[in-house]
Formats: structure tokens, C-alpha cells, sequence
């Protein structure tokens, strides 16, 4: 008994304190209520298409523009991998995941993107992956069931310009863009690349009526630019100086 209970404590002790918010977005990430958001958010997708397809068709086809991790594909597990062992993220190791080509498509993805597809609308895939990675990421959206999994609809990262902005204009040249998918704000528009708290907040305020009508947001506590963006008023801020919130309450 005394052993077992040593490693039982061992072993939590094992698991870095930095991990510690990572096992809970990632347990949410991993919740029936996660699955229900995406549900959700696709089944929104699906009305807001809809009314644009009766709409009269525009000069140039209808497309939809989606990007890949923890919006159509679940890449939970690569985050489950890294709390149990104790890593933090590497490209490296999220490469080995990514190999993998197992991850499993978000609830409601694979539907909504074949049902798109079936109205006639292309689909075009534009994710941070990088170039390295097309064929795994080309193998898993056809083993997750997705349609357009091809060369000429997948978008990766080309050098290191983690902006999507280039990809969406070189899509609309030839696309009328209906509807923009992501978990990470910057998915949508070049006006959330590399902005700080309070600018991506302004945004979103600026840009209300897009979101579930031209722009669809997925949650995604595990990582993302929420996470990294620095905040003006308070530039040398840990994350707990970024919290919104009293730091006294009144005594009862
Ligand atoms: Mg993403």
C-alpha cells in the first residue's frame, strides 16, 4: 500500500505545474461539451451557407476557407502525449504526431464540409502546417473523410510567414469566399495577425456581424493566439496581470 501510494504521488508530482492548465483545456477540449460546441458551430455553418446559396450565385464560384487543427481536425491527443510525458510543445515531436495522420475530424466537420462540397462549394484548407507536412496532412483529412484533400486545396505555411492573409487573397482571386472557419482569430482576418490583447479585442467589436454569418469560431483553450498576445497597457504583464476582474471583493 505504502509503495503504491508513493508512486501514485510520484507519479502526479512527475507532471510539471506548467502542464497544469494544458490538462484541463485539454480535458475540456476532450469534454461532451466541447463535442457540443462543435456540433454547434457546424450546424450554424451550415445555415449561414445556405443562405448564401440563395443568394444569386456570384462571377466566380462559391469556396469555403478552413483552417486545419482543432477546427476540422482533433489534435487533442498530440496535447494528451505531451502532459503524460512531461514535454512541452516542439515542432519536432508535433511532427511525429502529425505523422501519425491519425488525428480524428472535430463533431460535425466532415458533414459540413461534404454537404458544402455537395452544393457545389470548394473547399480550401489553409493551416500554420508546414510544407514538410502535406502528405501526412493530405492523408489524414481523406482518412477523417473530408473532400478537396488534395494538393491544390491545401494552403501550408511557406517560410516562416505565419500569416494566412497572402493565402486568402491568392483564394479569392479566383473564389468568392463565403465562409472563413478557425479556432484562432487570425484564421479569419489579417487585422488579428500579431495583435495585442486590446487591438484583437477592438477587432472582434469592429467585425460583430461577421461572426456566424461569413465568420465561424470554434473553441480552443489549448493553445492559440490568445495565449501569446501581448497586451499594451500592461506590456511586461505575467498571464494572471492579464486577468479581468476586481483583486479585492468587499467583506460580508
Ligand atoms: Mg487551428
Amino acid at each position: 500500500m505504502l509503495v503504491a501510494a508513493t508512486l501514485a504521488v510520484t507519479g502526479c508530482q512527475s507532471i510539471p505545474r506548467e502542464n497544469d492548465s494544458r490538462l484541463l483545456a485539454t480535458l475540456w477540449f476532450q469534454s461532451a461539451e466541447a463535442s457540443a460546441c462543435y456540433l454547434q458551430a457546424f450546424a450554424h455553418a451550415r445555415v449561414a451557407l445556405d443562405e448564401i446559396l440563395s443568394r444569386p450565385a456570384p462571377a466566380q464560384p462559391l469556396a469555403i476557407v478552413t483552417d486545419i487543427d482543432e477546427t476540422v481536425l482533433d489534435n487533442s491527443g498530440y496535447q494528451a502525449w505531451l502532459i503524460r510525458t512531461g514535454q512541452k510543445y516542439s515542432t519536432n515531436t508535433w511532427k511525429q504526431w502529425t505523422s501519425l495522420a491519425s488525428a480524428p475530424a472535430t463533431p460535425g466537420a466532415s458533414n459540413f464540409l461534404n454537404y458544402a462540397a455537395s452544393r457545389g462549394v470548394k473547399i480550401f484548407y489553409v493551416t500554420n502546417r508546414d510544407l514538410d507536412e502535406t502528405d501526412t496532412t493530405l492523408r489524414n483529412l481523406r482518412a477523417a473523410g473530408f473532400p478537396f484533400a488534395d494538393t491544390e486545396h491545401l494552403f501550408t505555411k511557406r517560410g516562416r510567414d505565419k500569416s494566412k492573409e497572402e493565402r486568402r487573397r491568392n483564394i479569392a482571386r479566383t473564389n468568392t469566399i463565403a465562409l472563413l472557419l478557425g479556432d484562432n482569430l487570425a484564421d479569419l482576418a489579417a487585422a488579428f495577425d500579431g495583435a495585442t490583447v486590446e487591438a484583437r479585442a477592438e477587432s472582434v467589436v469592429t467585425n460583430a456581424a461577421r461572426f456566424g454569418s461569413n465568420w465561424i469560431v470554434f473553441p480552443s483553450p489549448m493553445y492559440g493566439d490568445w495565449e501569446s498576445a501581448k497586451s499594451s497597457l500592461t506590456p511586461a504583464s505575467n498571464a494572471v496581470e492579464r486577468l479581468k476582474g476586481p483583486s479585492a471583493l468587499p467583506a460580508r
